[in-house]
């Protein structure tokens, strides 16, 4: 099995491969991976837990390996322990990201993570970038490889139902350049979805999210799933606001202050780069509660916390006769260590699921995700039922 990231030379990426290679060596636990929970024994028969070849796009330090690019968010955040980091050297240095796209991935981006190294800077029209993104993809998948994106968050770019509406009207606006209605994340997941490689959005941009890529998706038969990965404070609330339902406890309202560092903080930091994420991260406690209660999502760039992201939630509720009380929680993880798993984790389930000749959108992946497609359950505990259930039915 093959795995593809965009926005390989990430944090979360980067962490991902060396946990990945560090587990094959012996060297780390698997602590962590949902793939390797006795509840889905079996999977490593379709879904090896090792990958053979790894690769990517990213827009920066395409002359770097993924060693160099790993160790700058190492130094920065020492997330794990050097001694596992020294012994993967050879192998990662071995990794190499291809020239990317950031079409319409906004000033977050272009700002931040200069100089950017991107295919539209060489004057390309849009169906030459899609034809070479096209072509990495071709000289590098086999029949077993997965891609998820987990580049930069981008801006939301308005639905436009005569071109995202179905995939004859797409592709004809990739001939005709139309440029202002596309975005990264969609050239990557056509590309993907048009060459039947399965493919998960890891992040809040729009990837797969539009009708005409699902319509691609079903005729090609390919599945796919997102979008943005459930890790931290998110995957706390849709696991503790089912509390409040089971005991007919009314949530009066429910605040979540996020404050984070690193390159992710800092492109957030951008208000059109953090609306999609405040939308995917604002909505869940509705969908479990049947209620919209009063809430509060912020996120906000704290320089010196780097990778480690703190989350303050206040969660003012009703009981017995009225009387109102308030539970506060704090949530302090290293972010690329909460992600990092759960690549590997999709990567896994999608390669299975297209085995299995599972299409379309893969709903009981919803597990994984902050806003799920195509399903309305947010709910954990349901969601990981969802899962087990799904994998027990098709293995
Ligand atoms: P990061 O800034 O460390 O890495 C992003 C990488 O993507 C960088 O190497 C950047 O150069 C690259 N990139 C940006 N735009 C690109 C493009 N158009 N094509 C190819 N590469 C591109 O961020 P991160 O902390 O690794 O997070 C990655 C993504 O995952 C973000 O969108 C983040 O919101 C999302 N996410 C992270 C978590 C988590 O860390 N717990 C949870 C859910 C979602």
């Amino acid at each position: 099995m093959k795995l593809w990231l965009f926005g390989i030379y990430g944090i979360v990426g980067t962490t991902a491969i060396a946990g990945n290679k560090a587990i094959e060596k012996g060297i780390s636990e698997k602590t962590g991976l949902v793939s390797e929970l006795p509840d889905f024994e079996g999977l490593a028969n379709f879904s090896p837990l090792s990958f053979d070849e790894i690769g990517g796009h990213d827009i920066r330090n395409i002359e770097s390996n993924l060693y160099e690019e790993l160790f700058k968010h190492w130094e920065e955040n020492q997330h794990f322990d050097y001694r596992i980091l020294k012994q993967l050297k050879e192998d990662l240095e071995k990794i190499k990201a291809k020239k990317g796209t950031a079409l319409n991935c906004g000033e977050g981006v272009l700002e931040e993570l200069k100089p950017i190294e991107s295919l539209e800077n060489e004057n390309l029209s849009l169906e030459e970038i899609v034809d070479k993104l096209e072509k990495d993809l071709l000289e590098f998948k086999d029949e077993e490889t997965v891609a998820i994106n987990v580049a930069s968050t981008e801006p939301t770019i308005e639905y436009d139902e005569n071109i995202h509406g179905n995939i004859e009207n797409f592709e004809k606006a990739i001939k005709e350049n139309k440029k202002e209605k596309f975005t990264a994340s969609m050239l990557y997941a056509y590309v993907c979805l048009k060459n039947k490689i399965p493919y998960a959005n890891f992040t809040p941009s729009i990837g797969s999210n539009i009708q005409a890529l699902k319509q691609l998706a079903e005729e090609n038969n390919v599945p796919h799933a997102g979008n943005d990965g459930k890790t931290g404070e998110t995957l706390v609330k849709t696991t503790l606001a089912p509390m409040f339902a089971y005991r007919n406890l009314k949530v009066l309202g429910w605040m979540g202050y996020n404050i984070l560092g690193d390159l992710d903080g800092k492109v957030l930091a951008h208000k059109e780069n953090k609306e999609s994420k405040i939308v995917s991260k604002d909505k869940v406690i509705g969908k479990i509660l049947g209620y919209y209660p009063y809430t509060i999502t912020e996120i906000n760039f704290f320089p010196s916390l780097k990778d480690n992201k703190t989350a303050f939630d206040f969660i003012h509720y009703e009981g017995f006769l009225g009387t109102k009380m308030k539970f506060y929680f704090t949530w302090d993880a290293i972010d690329a260590i909460v992600a990092a798993p759960l690549v590997i984790d999709i990567a896994r389930f999608l390669n299975f699921a297209k085995k299995k000749g599972q299409k379309g959108v893969i709903k009981e992946l919803a597990f994984f995700f902050k806003s799920p497609m195509e399903t309305d359950i947010y709910n954990t505990h349901t969601q990981y039922q969802m899962l087990v259930e799904w994998f027990n039915k098709l293995k």
